[in-house]
């Protein structure tokens, strides 16, 4: 039996055993079998969550993308490694090849070669979902340099922050990017971010938009001819197993972002494990992952997991809504994609389109539906379920974090039966445990708690860029000897695993503690509901009350508002209890976001409790103006 591919429940039970009660053993043989080591460890693992210190592979020596591209070409160079759709449906997608991919990689490393770029210095790379995006990833960890993307939707200040956190020697970006209908001017937000980042030495420059730029003399160069002129062979360097892979910023939905340090060999054969499991990727599959690269969930799912396993991955320049929303099925249709992976801000959004958009395509090459970064509301999962899936796809609900690397708790299709909202059970390697306020961990079924995990597991970031004593008190300090994921979770009386929001915002009503998800759950299920967001509020007699903003759906638009609020409440009595009813309803027009579609609820809570002074970081938020009409419209009294 193979650890590597689980392919029956039984097997699951079998290999998940095996790999809480021998970690190191099971880890090693997946580490032996499937990649592609310059020398083995001499240590699997040595680890002190106290300190916190975590070694996987220790003096180990590889190049992830030997293992992601060079070990692939002989026998499939001339299959599609990357398979890039543009913004434009009109404009043709781009096939590139292992053998292409390699060559291109081979380029650019040498560029950065030449342009001084040494192992270890830190790049900046703050591009559009083009192809330059993934070479440029993969052209660092070529030469072990330690990339850091910064998503290309984040303002001048928010890049500069990011760029001096890891004070990054060079910034790689294009003239500008396409959006939808919209074009970005992201050579002008780099040349401002520029103005207050003394460790700049260069910037190269991709071309997208043709634009016309201001090339600054003796920092800006094209990128183009430099590629030309290099060499495309680039013998790559050969990095430690815990040497720095990149460096990425969380989403900023609780506070100031952190610099997750990831690591290159546990990194790689987590991310390549979970892949191949959760996807259940098959060698002929094209999978589609819709994140950006900025995110966690492109570097570890749209580049490294599956190039790891020689997959085909989708990579998806636009937007879901242009031309106009039916893209993402079209996209499916014309590539065949077999598995599909995107976030629930996404479906709720897609759900509330017009239907024909959806039907109209042939959906019937999709085999797996993935949904990841914010809990999967029932009536949302249920449209995926019935509209996407046409009820033959499971969904795979992936709870994980850019702390963990890789997805920690999830269905494996056609493995794990699913459940709606639930992300079911941990993958092996994953020992997950729910703590009490007291610190004690809460055993049995049906109970909830703080979520936290036990024992190490290959993808977990090592550190936080600079500031090694952030990672241990966020990650390390609430719990003895854990890891403190920061979310909320049930498990139910078979051992499945809820997600139920996030443990600081999780409110007591009257001693009761309850998560955000489950209500917002119950608000999201009223027929004239698009999204929901809920917070605490202090209240007098219970301690705290709940607080609702509600976004309608068209339909709900001409409804009486008095008459909503009772059917809403009617229906969280229904489904969770008169508990949990709210105070106050505010019917909104949109909900503040991050720039990953995340509902950012510290801003609510901020505004329900009339505490708008100082609202926060809000430099990673998509929707500063919603803001301003929450707070105007905000309920006083
Ligand atoms: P920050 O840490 O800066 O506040 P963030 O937590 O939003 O940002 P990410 O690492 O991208 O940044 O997101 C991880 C979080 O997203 C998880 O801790 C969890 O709260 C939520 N999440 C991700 N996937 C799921 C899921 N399948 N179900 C429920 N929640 C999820
Ligand atoms: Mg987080």
């Amino acid at each position: 039996m193979s650890n590597y591919h689980i392919k029956s429940f039984d097997e699951y039970y079998h290999v998940y055993r095996k790999s809480v009660r021998e970690p190191e053993n099971f880890w090693e043989e997946v580490a032996e079998e499937h990649f592609l080591w310059r020398k083995k460890w001499d240590k699997v693992l040595s680890w002190d969550f106290n300190k916190p210190e975590i070694k996987w592979f220790e003096n180990a020596k590889l190049n992830i993308t030997e293992n992601c591209i060079d070990r692939h070409l002989h026998i499939r160079g001339d299959k599609t490694a990357i398979l890039w759709e543009p913004n434009d449906p009109r404009e043709a997608a781009q096939h590139i090849t292992y053998k292409q991919l390699h060559q291109r990689v081979s380029k650019f490393a040498n560029v950065l070669k030449e342009q001084g770029i040494e192992k270890g210095d830190r790049v900046c790379i703050y591009l559009p979902m083009i192809p330059e995006l993934a070479v440029a990833v993969l052209a660092c960890a070529r030469i072990g340099a330690i990339h850091s993307v910064v998503f290309a939707g984040f303002s001048s200040t928010a890049l500069a922050t990011r760029i001096n956190d890891s004070t990054c020697k060079m910034v790689i970006t294009s003239d500008g990017s396409y959006r939808g209908s919209k074009t970005i001017d992201l050579k002008g937000i780099v040349d401002a971010a520029l103005e207050e980042c003394p460790s700049i030495e260069t910037v190269l420059v991709a071309k997208r938009i043709n634009s016309d730029i201001e090339m600054k003399e003796g920092r800006d160069q094209w990128l183009q001819p430099l590629l030309d002129a290099a060499s495309d062979d680039c013998p790559s360097e050969i990095m430690d197993a815990e040497d720095p892979l990149f460096i990425l910023y969380t989403s900023g939905s609780t506070g100031r972002p952190k610099g997750m340090m990831h690591t290159t060999g546990g990194y790689m054969v987590y991310t390549a494990y979970t892949f191949k499991n959760v996807f259940q990727y098959r060698e002929d599959d094209v999978y589609w992952c819709t994140a950006d690269i900025g995110w966690i969930t492109g570097h570890s799912y749209i580049i490294y997991g599956p190039l790891a396993n020689g997959a085909t991955t989708v990579m998806f320049e636009g937007v879901p809504s242009y031309p106009d929303s039916g893209r993402f099925w079209e996209i499916v249709q014309k590539h065949k994609v077999n598995q599909f992976y995107t976030a629930p801000t996404a479906i709720r959004a897609l759900a509330k389109e017009d239907q024909e958009l959806v039907e109209k395509y042939d959906l019937s090459s999709l085999k797996v539906l993935g949904s990841v970064g914010e809990p999967i509301n029932e009536e949302a999962w249920h449209w995926y379920d019935n509209h996407v899936g046409k009820k033959k796809c499971p969904i795979v609900d992936t709870w994980w974090q850019t702390e963990t690397g890789g997805i920690m708790i999830s269905p494996i299709p056609y493995v794990t039966p699913t459940k709606p909202t639930y992300a079911t059970l941990p993958l092996p390697g994953i020992q997950p445990a729910l703590m009490d306020e007291n610190g004690e961990e809460v055993k049995g079924n049906q109970v909830d708690g703080r979520l936290c995990i036990k024992f190490p597991w290959p993808g977990m970031a090592r550190s936080v860029w600079g500031d090694h004593q952030r990672f241990k008190d966020t990650y390390f300090s609430a719990f003895e000897n854990k890891y403190f994921t920061g979310d909320g979770a049930l498990r139910d009386e078979v051992g499945y695993y809820r997600i139920t929001g996030r443990v600081d915002d999780v409110i007591i009503v009257s001693g009761h503690n309850l998560g955000t998800a489950p209500i917002e759950d119950a608000i999201n299920e009223h027929p004239a509901v698009a999204e929901s967001a809920i917070v605490g509020f202090p209240h007098d007699v219970k301690g705290n009350a709940l607080y609702g903003y509600v976004m309608l759906k068209d339909v709900g638009e001409s409804r009486d508002r008095d008459n909503l609020r009772k059917e809403i409440n009617q229906q969280i009595s229904d489904k969770i209890g008169p508990i949990a009813k709210l105070d106050k309803i505010q019917f909104v027009t949109g909900l503040p976001k991050t720039r990953s579609g995340k509902i950012m609820r510290r801003i609510l809570r901020k505004i329900a409790s009339k505490d708008t002074a100082n609202l926060g970081d809000t430099s990673t938020l998509l929707n500063p103006d919603v803001v301003e009409s929450i707070m105007e419209e905000a309920i006083v009294s």
